[in-house]
């Protein structure tokens, strides 16, 4: 399927809005996805404080694994809902574990994305969107990662029905948008919502979108 009008000029004004975004490469899929497990419903900010803090007590993702919980949720406690992610995160860790015998997850680059997709997404406490950001940043497979604000500014935009789901949209633009606009348009998309598409004002009137937009013309 070829791009649609409105996904093509959403992806060029972005573009000329933010700049093209270079994949930075990523030599460590499992950090990549223990990262992102505990940038759930947190700040950057956060997620690196707690992230770097894991990391410095327990250097080896055996000892996360193995960790007593009330000691995992004390390190990441900055990260916020720490119960709850040190659980997913443990849990994410023993399934990999005993599937394969270690940690290492570079072989997901060999299977056909779909596959690899469906395999991460089996494990405990991991959903799309944290799939997708470990396959599409450590492996470069044209996939789409939605998380909260892409899932906003896509709907608003049109780009997706008012009541699609995140995976929804995901299958959408994959559906549509060549590979190597993905990575770009998910990082240009995350700056366009935190800048000016906010969640409670979204800044329409600064927008270098509102001639295209579902939002304005519906409002
Ligand atoms: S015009 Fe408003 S609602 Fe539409 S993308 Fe821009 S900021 Fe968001």
């Amino acid at each position: 399927m070829t791009p649609s009008p409105l996904l093509t000029a959403v992806y060029q004004r972005l573009l000329a809005a933010y700049g093209e975004p270079r994949p930075r490469g990523c030599q460590d899929p499992i950090g990549t996805l223990v990262k992102t497990i505990l940038s759930q419903n947190t700040s950057d900010v956060n997620t690196d404080r707690a992230y770097r803090a894991l990391r410095e007590a327990f250097p080896h993702w055996h000892q996360v694994m193995t960790a007593p919980p009330e000691r995992l949720i004390e390190v990441i406690r900055s990260g916020g809902l720490a119960r709850q992610k040190a659980s997913r995160i443990q849990a994410a860790l023993r399934t990999i574990y005993q599937t394969r015998g270690d940690f290492e997850l570079g072989w997901l680059a060999q299977m056909p994305v779909e596959e690899a997709r469906r395999w991460l997404v089996s494990l405990p406490g991991v959903g799309y969107k944290t799939a997708s950001i470990v396959l599409l940043f450590c492996f470069g497979m044209p996939v789409f990662p939605v998380d909260t604000h892409v899932h906003r500014v896509t709907r608003r935009l049109g780009l997706a029905p008012p009541k699609a789901s995140p995976e929804q949209v995901m299958r959408l633009i994959e559906a549509q948008a060549p590979p190597a606009w993905l990575y770009p348009l998910h990082l240009n998309l995350i700056r366009h919502g935190r800048a000016v598409c906010k969640a409670q004002k979204p800044r329409c009137a600064e927008c270098p979108l509102a001639d295209l937009c579902a939002f304005v013309r519906d409002s």
